[in-house]
């Protein structure tokens, strides 16, 4: 298969190519563990999760890394307003690290119920200061960086390309206008309203929970820093794809190929990343869902409305990821309607196919699918996979499949296959009806074995051996087995 991604940077469609043949090395921002995931944050693991699906099921061995902010995050993602995790820890009377453990774990219970795959490598913020330190010290080196007020700064002056990806201009970066974000107040040490924080020492945040030692005093890493790091200590210097929503494109992302680029290389020409992802957003009445503006919904208020996980993911499936996607219960509805008889087809087609006896002792059920009937579903398949991950599209060809391909053994082996990719749990789905059916004939089983302890007591009444006919009922009767004598013969029933 071969794909073709949009990249941020440049605004265009561009045939994948991998840095090193067969392999994909993947960064895609974490959750900032304060709070629990929104169902937008949602949004963004699914994106990782249909890129890394669809990777793997080309063929290609995919490092997935992904970071746990758990210190660092201001509530302005340009170094203003509260740190997150200390004002919900002050919140919750617990300390940081318990709350960045308790919404950590469940962020894990939400993708993994949503078949989110977990990245290959998690990593947390806290326990990488130490190459986060390392790495500001190169920048340093390098001359991107100056203190003031006991802060260490990137200056984006000195950064040539800086705001490439996010297309900003000269006169935008002078007047601090260009990022996209609200200024929330004015940092006076600032050279220039676009430059960020690499490390905190004395700031306004005393009471920050978490310090440690640094070449420029005891403190703590500003945000960007932590995937700059990671990404490098994981995936090498140089990697091919990086993932996250669109709100980081001015900020969030435009800092960390700076200060990336800019510790590699003193002229700051030196490319980090060859493909940047993002994700449009979810929208609840055109605003978009967000966790700091209070009110969001997560994927447990869905569960507690009677939706299941899959619904959701289904739902997401249906839009594709460079377009909002308005979120409303009516939509959820028709998406869990549709799952539904998505599940029903396949039940049908495992059935005529004779799933459900073959499946048993099968290890895997691949095998090449040659019918043309079939094949051209998968190759439709592939195509919107390829053309930047078109689920919408992917979506019609497994409906078009069921709808109108043939109801043979290929065409299941194609719907797994493809699931592969949706996750929609299809093949889990045909295991467990089989197992239920499993569990009827071994109901068979024990009908066979009474209708046996029948016979045999009524040969034992006819040959007058009474204490065995008793014992037989005796011990049925224990099991909770009743046997009754009429004029039609014996019959059982369960106590
Ligand atoms: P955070 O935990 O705030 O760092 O966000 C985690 C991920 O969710 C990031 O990739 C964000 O860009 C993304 N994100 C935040 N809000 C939304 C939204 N409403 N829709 C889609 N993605 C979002
Ligand atoms: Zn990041």
């Amino acid at each position: 298969m071969s794909f073709t991604f949009y990249n941020t940077l440049g605004r265009e469609k561009q045939i994948f190519k991998p840095l090193k043949e067969g392999k994909v090395g993947f960064y895609g921002c974490g959750p900032t563990v304060y709070n629990y995931a929104h169902i937008g944050n949602l949004r963004a693991y699914v994106l990782h999760d249909i890129l890394v699906r669809s990777l793997r099921r080309a063929g290609y061995e995919v490092n997935h890394v992904m970071n746990i902010t758990d210190v660092g995050h201001l509530s302005g993602d340009n170094d203003e307003g509260d740190d997150k995790m200390v004002k919900s820890a002050e919140e919750r009377g617990k300390s940081v690290l318990e709350i960045a453990e308790f919404y950590t774990r469940a962020f894990f219970n939400d993708t993994d119920r949503m078949n989110i795959t977990r990245p290959t490598v998690v990593c947390k913020a806290t326990e990488h200061i130490s190459e986060m330190i390392a790495m500001i010290v190169r920048i340093e080196k390098n001359g991107f960086t100056y203190s003031a007020g006991g802060n260490l700064y990137f200056d984006i002056s000195r950064f040539p390309s800086y705001g490439e990806l996010a297309l900003l201009r000269p006169d935008d970066l002078k007047s601090g206008a260009q990022t996209g974000y609200e200024r929330t107040g004015q940092d006076e040490n600032k050279r220039n309203a676009g430059d960020f924080v690499l490390w905190f020492t004395k700031s306004k945040f005393e009471n920050q929970a978490l310090m440690w030692d640094s070449p420029w005093g005891r403190g703590y890493p500003g945000w960007h820093i932590e995937c700059s790091a990671m990404s490098m200590k994981y995936l090498g210097e140089n990697f091919d794809i990086h993932a996250g929503g669109i709100d980081h494109i001015p900020v969030h992302h435009t800092n960390e190929i700076a200060q990336s680029e800019a510790s590699m290389d003193a002229a700051g020409k030196k490319p980090w990343v060859s493909y940047w992802l993002h994700n449009e957003f979810l929208v609840i009445d055109k605003a978009k869902m967000s966790k700091s503006a209070g009110g969001f919904l997560t994927l447990q208020s869905l569960i507690d409305e009677g939706y299941d996980p899959l619904d959701y993911r289904y739902f997401l499936l249906g839009g594709h990821y460079r377009s909002q996607l308005q979120f409303s219960f009516d939509s959820l509805k028709g998406a869990k309607n549709s799952r539904i008889s998505l599940i029903d087809k396949v039940l049908s087609l495992a059935q005529k196919t004779n799933f459900n006896r073959r499946e048993a002792n099968k290890e895997s059920r691949e095998f090449a699918i040659t019918g043309n009937d079939v094949l051209k579903y998968i190759e439709a398949f592939n195509k919107a996979l390829e053309d930047d991950l078109s689920t919408p599209r992917a979506m019609a060809e497994i409906w078009g499949l069921l709808r109108e391909g043939p109801a043979t053994e290929e065409a299941l082996a194609a719907v797994f296959d493809m699931d592969r990719v949706l996750a929609l749990g299809l093949e889990e789905t045909c295991m467990a009806k089989a197992s239920e059916n499993g569990k009827d004939s071994g109901n068979n089983e024990l009908t066979d074995e009474i209708e046996q302890q029948i016979i045999r007591r009524a040969e034992a009444k006819k040959a007058k051996d009474f204490a065995t006919a008793d014992n037989i009922r005796q011990n049925l009767k224990e099991r909770g087995i009743i046997l009754e004598d009429g004029p039609g013969g014996t019959t059982w029933r369960r106590a």
